[in-house]
């Protein structure tokens, strides 16, 4: 048996900031960086060919990284069971590291991956890095799991958070025999999206990868971040750092984006400034509190975490629900954001909560249709915020209370109150009034000329109904 360790790569497409990888370091120099292209995960009907393609960009710059440190990325596709352990035992590895998930099918899939490689005599070793603090850490007092997030928040941003782990460096790769051994178990050149069946011709908004992350992280703190408590609720402004899908590949390590955050509050000049930063802390902990569910309760998947919500009426309307995802509504702000999230694979968070609460409040369609269409546009789709955000917004989920129903019209005028964010989505609406666009109330004869849809369900009537359902629950 050789020296070598192989880094089993998923959600963590990067090689600073890594808990296994500096692990890995610190028990051999020989290591190679490895991705499975899973047909679990490829293969699912609600995968967006923005991710995809995301995914694949991330994929490349990890490969460059590698050859500059001296070592490879291998890529396999297959059974992850299956094909891994082959590739670990052709090579003689020593061992097989990787980083733990909270996704149901990710827990099941590393138990099989691990106890294969055990059975061939390979050792396995597992740690913790996509989260500030792993879900075994953050439990009441009675040891369970917290359902409400302000409780979560104050103890888990009282538990210690680790530094930033050391960048992978001086390490050697496999030899040229290595290679072709490799190469007979199924290692294959990394292919495109396309070649993986997924297209996607616009540009992607952001760069993928390790380089641009950082870059994405230094210029978010270095401008936005000071203003971030107010500027995050406008979706025609860039308040926001746009890091949530480097943090689902792991493109950026959570702890240098935590560093950063933590640098620039001891560097802020203002309560005003102070208090953003805190406020942007508190949204990554709304995803460590999202994470830390799934891992709990692994049937939010599959069921609202309300019981009762089980048996709501939901009226489904299949016209309703195609409006819905074409932007024709009728309702300017959620037209213009569910353009949006189809032209580009991106949605502002304000936007999302809107067109959550209208696609479950407005026209009564089950938050899971909406769970499913995100993750097939979205290209930060993670199982985890995903669920999380649609149940907060169906009000099935944990923190249901208040009961939240976004009125479209006063949210227009408090968030795009020049309609700037509608113009820019909707162009039909660009040469209307700014008073017709955020009031929704557009004459007759201006609507039938710019060919734009009538409301096609009353907000006041149907909240009133849904509140009503509710109440019955
Ligand atoms: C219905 C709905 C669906 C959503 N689906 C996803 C999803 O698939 N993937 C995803 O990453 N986020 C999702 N979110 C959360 C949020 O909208 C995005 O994380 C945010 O818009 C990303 O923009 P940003 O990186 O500029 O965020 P910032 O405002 O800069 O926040 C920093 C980071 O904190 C995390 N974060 C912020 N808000 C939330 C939140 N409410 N829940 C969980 N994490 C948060 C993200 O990782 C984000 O990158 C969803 C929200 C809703 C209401």
């Amino acid at each position: 048996m050789s020296d070598l360790i192989i880094f089993w790569h998923r959600r963590d497409l990067r090689i600073s900031d890594s808990i296994g990888l500096a692990a890995a370091r610190q028990e051999s120099r020989k290591i190679v960086g490895l991705f499975c292209l899973d047909s679990h995960i490829l293969d699912r009907k609600d995968v967006a060919p923005a991710r995809v393609t995301y995914m694949v960009g991330c994929l490349q710059e990890l490969e460059e990284n590698y050859r500059r440190v001296g070592s490879q990325l291998l890529i396999v596709q297959g059974e992850p069971s299956i094909i891994i352990p082959q590739l670990a035992v052709a090579l003689e590895a020593k061992a097989v590291f990787w980083h733990q998930d909270v996704e149901p099918y990710g827990k099941e899939r590393d138990e099989m991956v691990g106890l294969a490689l055990k059975a061939k005599g390979i050792q396995i070793q597992q740690f913790w890095d996509h989260l500030l603090n792993s879900p075994e850490d953050v439990l009441t007092q009675s040891g369970k799991p917290y359902t409400v997030y302000t409780p979560f928040w104050k103890n888990w941003i009282e538990q210690h958070k680790e530094t930033v782990a050391p960048k992978l460096d001086n390490v050697q790769g496999l030899t040229a025999a290595e290679i072709t051994v490799a190469e007979e178990v199924g290692v294959i050149p990394l292919p495109t999206a396309k070649d993986l069946g997924y297209f996607w011709d616009t540009p992607l908004i952001l760069m993928p990868g390790e380089t641009a992350a950082r870059e994405q992280l230094e210029e978010f703190c270095n401008r936005a971040i000071a203003e971030y408590k107010e500027q995050r609720n406008f979706p025609g402004v860039e308040g926001t750092s746009k890091l949530s899908a480097a943090l689902k590949f792991g493109a950026i390590g959570i702890r240098t984006v935590w560093k950063a955050a933590v640098e620039a509050l001891e560097c802020s000049y203002s309560d005003e400034a102070q208090g953003s930063i805190e406020t942007w802390q508190k949204e990554l902990a709304w995803r460590e509190f999202y994470h830390h569910a799934l891992y709990h309760f692994p049937k939010l998947t599959e069921e609202p975490y309300r019981k009762k919500f089980k048996d709501f009426p939901w009226e489904n309307n299949p016209e309703h629900f195609q409006a819905w995802c074409e932007g024709k509504t009728g309702y300017p702000i959620v037209d213009a954001a569910m353009r949006q999230l189809k032209e580009t694979g991106w949605m502002h968070n304000r936007v999302r909560m809107i067109v959550a609460s209208f696609l479950t409040k407005d026209l009564m369609i089950n938050w899971q249709w909406g769970e499913k269409y995100f993750m097939k546009h979205l290209f930060d789709g993670d199982l985890a915020s995903n669920n999380g955000g649609w149940q907060w917004s169906a009000s099935c989920g944990m923190d249901p209370k208040p009961l939240r129903i976004f009125n479209p019209f006063s949210q227009t005028k408090k968030f795009d109150p020049e309609g700037e964010y509608i113009r820019q989505w909707l162009p039909e609406l660009s040469s209307l009034d700014t008073e017709y666009i955020v009031s929704g109330k557009i004459p007759d004869d201006e609507r039938e000329g710019c060919g734009y849809p009538q409301p096609i369900v009353d907000h006041n009537l149907q909240q009133r109904e849904f509140k009503r359902l509710y109440k019955e629950l």
